[in-house]
């Protein structure tokens, strides 16, 4: 435990009192280094950072390359102002511009502090409602929503329903109106004939991060289409991966006219912040209507650049989806199994959570403290809301202890008695969370579940004439070709049935004489919100398959079950859903490079789906594709096989996945290439399961279907590489935690 008055915390806490203007309200803690997710104060105490500076420090603290690059640049030349040009602002405003992807011709305007970005958005779009929409001269307005937090300029405040930021700061500017957030109602009532624009933070941070309904952001961009008014986004604090994505809006596929970025823009250097519009909107500015001393410096445009890098190779979006996704499901655990009703909400997305304390019970500010004296820093807001917002660069054993710490703080406020059982703490250390799925069988209720939708092609000239990989042996199949032909035939169809045995619904590409390898679907395509990314193979064997999948697609378009169709990029090989794997409950893409497809496939699949993706490297020839060595649970689990797999990748899966839902699979499930299954809920579809992984899996609630298809594992194939998922949506929200729950008391009743 951190003593209360550590000697030099709190001779420094007297001589910064004593000259500073006492508008913030400090936790008795004085820091004095940082490094990652770890904070030291001046008495040598370490904390772990669960608040990041409000999301600033998203690349944790004094991020090795951030640091050289400051110094770097700082050493050249540092600020110029923008009376001229300096090298370091087109790369990082380029960069900027093409992830925020707001179209053609969009621009950037940089700024320093977020709330400088805000009145650009504000100059911005106002100039746009009298010189594109024809607002009467002065009479523009902006509508916001009540509990906003836009910074604190006296115009911004001046739009706050926050009493206390407001009192005696008037007069304020005049043109804004207000409706609740996250009411598409409330909304459409407050927009008038004189709204330019709608501003709103897609999930309100200082307000306890409130997150709307699903839907909301997609009913407010299609409302402001309708009355002709810009969306503007202010993700200051939610943009640049918090959430799971690089941007909030695209949780919701949704794009916004213009968007307000800061905090970690400046890689937890320096203030960095910029406002993005769509060329429309940015074409209205020219020399003298705006501008900033130090916006777009040279040292904030080499900082913001690196720590735009940083975050896509370090893959920080997709820690942040999957371990947000951890850190959520632990805190809901906690609220769920409390014996004294101290927490009343957990909500968030991503590394940004909200845990919203009942004040009757506990107050937040007191967790807040006790937390700090054993070494956790956070943050109330709003009196009963303590944020969770590390570094997205935290490790999942920090995470954890951050949550165990949290836990146990929360025992202290409980009565006696249950403090003495230890409740609380107990089931936070519990590790086995599980993602939310739900139990209800497709076929048991197709209204309320919709029924999988499933691609196969038909095995009818299916036979190994050539070698591609170190499975196939075609001597091995000339010897017994009718027979294996027969046992491919009838495994086909024992796997398809099962599917629509389970609820599935199976649309059959028909085979194509010469094309042995169309059968394995899997890597024809990868298919997510009705958007294909069509497969480039790599062997020249397979590339004919090429033009006939795109006839099948091009036919399933006409048909309507899918929407668009896009080629892998030139330079690339790309071999379909082998190769790229959707979790749902993590709101991720697994990709695999190294044996067929192409590393630079994850940037694609990253921009052309706005989800993150996990690139995993492959280096065993025998596992080539993905699919041949990691399969995603419905539960949440992942099967693996680790020798498929480089340490780097095998890092990423224990620190994203967590060590106990990784199922690993032994030699002899591999070997029969047991991974390559097919998951519908809690019915996995197997082509073989040893008797371990059985057991492992009936404990973990699955149901196990084994089909033999030995035929098409002497290709290297079996029950995922024959089928192609054709419904997966990255909007799909993971059902509640049913059948985890219940078949955890069930065994524990067992036991
Ligand atoms: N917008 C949002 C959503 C914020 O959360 C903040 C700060 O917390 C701001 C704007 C203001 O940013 P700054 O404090 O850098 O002016």
């Amino acid at each position: 435990m951190i003593p209360a008055t550590a000697p030099l915390s709190a001779a420094a806490i007297a001589r910064e009192s004593a000259v500073i203007a006492a508008n913030y309200a400090p936790l008795p803690v004085v820091l004095a280094a940082g490094c990652g997710e770890w904070l030291t104060d001046v008495d040598g105490h370490r904390y772990l950072d669960f608040m990041s500076a409000y999301s600033a420090v998203s690349h944790g603290h004094a991020h090795p390359r951030l640091v050289q690059a400051l110094i770097d640049q700082a050493q050249r030349v540092a600020v110029t102002s923008r009376a001229y040009h300096a090298a370091p602002l087109g790369p990082f405003l380029e960069k900027l511009v093409d992830l925020a992807g707001l179209g053609a011709g969009s621009r950037a305007l940089p700024a320093s502090g977020g709330a400088e970005s805000v009145e650009t958005a504000i100059k911005a779009a106002r100039r746009w409602g009298y010189r594109v929409k024809g607002i009467a001269p002065d009479c523009a307005e902006i509508v916001t929503a009540r509990g906003n937090f836009h910074g604190r300029s006296t115009t911004i405040v001046g739009f706050s329903t926050e009493p206390a930021y407001r009192a005696d700061f008037g007069p304020f500017a005049p043109g804004f109106g207000h409706f609740d957030f996250g009411d598409i109602d409330s909304l459409a009532a407050a927009i008038t004939d004189r709204t330019a624009a709608v501003l709103l933070e897609p999930i309100q941070g200082e307000a306890g991060i409130v997150v709307p309904a699903p839907g909301f952001l997609a009913a407010a961009r299609r409302l402001c289409d309708e009355r002709r008014v810009l969306l503007i986004l202010d993700e200051v604090q939610s943009g640049l991966g918090r959430t799971g994505r690089w941007f909030a809006f695209q949780h919701e596929g949704v794009r916004p006219d213009g968007l307000i970025l800061g905090k970690a823009l400046g890689g937890g250097l320096l203030p960095v912040s910029c406002f993005i519009g769509t060329a429309e909107v940015m074409d209205l500015f020219e020399p003298g209507s705006h501008g900033s001393t130090f916006g777009g410096n040279p040292l904030a445009a080499a900082v913001g650049l690196e720590a735009l890098r940083v975050i896509e190779d370090e893959q920080l979006i997709a820690r942040s989806a999957a371990l947000g996704a951890h850190l959520l499901a632990r805190l809901r655990r906690l609220q769920e199994e409390q014996t004294v009703p101290l927490i009343r909400a957990v909500r968030g997305r991503g590394l940004w959570v909200g845990v919203d304390l009942d004040p009757q019970h506990v107050s937040a500010r007191a967790v807040v403290e006790r937390l700090a004296r054993r070494g956790v820093l956070t943050k109330d807001t709003h009196e009963t809301v303590i944020r969770f917002a590390p570094p997205l660069t935290i490790s999942r054993a920090a995470l954890d202890w951050g949550i165990d710490v949290f836990a146990a703080v929360l025992d202290e406020f409980l009565p006696a008695p249950d403090r003495e059982a230890g409740r609380v703490t107990v089931l936070a250390s519990r590790s086995a969370t599980r993602i939310p799925m739900n139990r209800a069988r497709p076929a048991a209720n197709p209204i309320t579940q919709p029924r999988a939708r499933l691609m196969m092609s038909a095995p009818d000239h299916f036979e190994v004439s050539y070698r591609i990989n170190p499975w196939m042996d075609p001597a091995q199949w000339r010897v017994g070709a009718e027979r294996l032909a027969q046992d491919a035939q009838r495994g086909w169809s024992q796997l398809k049935q099962t599917y629509e045995r389970l609820g599935a619904v199976v649309e059959v590409q028909p085979a194509v004489r010469g094309l042995p390898d169309l059968v394995f679907t899997a890597n024809a395509a990868v298919v997510l919100d009705r958007k294909v990314v069509l497969a480039h193979f790599l062997c020249p064997e397979r590339q004919g398959e090429e033009p006939h999948n795109r006839a099948f697609f091009e036919a399933m378009r006409a048909r309507g079950v899918v929407d668009e169709i896009v080629d892998c990029p030139a330079g690339e090989f790309f071999e379909g859903a082998g190769d790229a794997i959707w979790d749902a409950g993590r709101g991720l893409l697994w990709s695999g490079h190294g044996q067929r497809s192409t590393a630079g496939m994850q940037h694609f699949l990253a921009a052309t789906y706005g989800v993150p993706v996990v690139a995993l490297e492959l280096v065993n020839p025998r596992f080539y594709h993905l699919d041949t060595c990691l399969c995603v649970l419905d539960g949440g689990e992942v099967l693996y096989y680790r020798p498929a797999f480089s340490r780097c990748a095998l890092g990423l899966l224990e620190d994203l996945v967590g060590k106990d839902r990784l199922i690993e699979a032994g030699d002899e499930d591999a070997m029969h290439l047991a991974v390559n299954s097919v998951c519908l809920g809690r019915d996995a579809v197997f082509c073989h399961a040893s008797a371990a992984l059985r057991t492992q899996l009936t404990e973990r609630g699955y149901d196990v279907h084994v089909v033999p298809l030995d035929s098409f594992n002497r290709s290297g194939g079996a029950a995922y590489c024959l089928t192609l998922r054709l419904d997966r949506s990255t909007q799909a929200l993971p059902q509640r935690e049913v059948f985890v729950e219940e078949d955890l008391s069930e065994l524990r009743r067992a036991a």
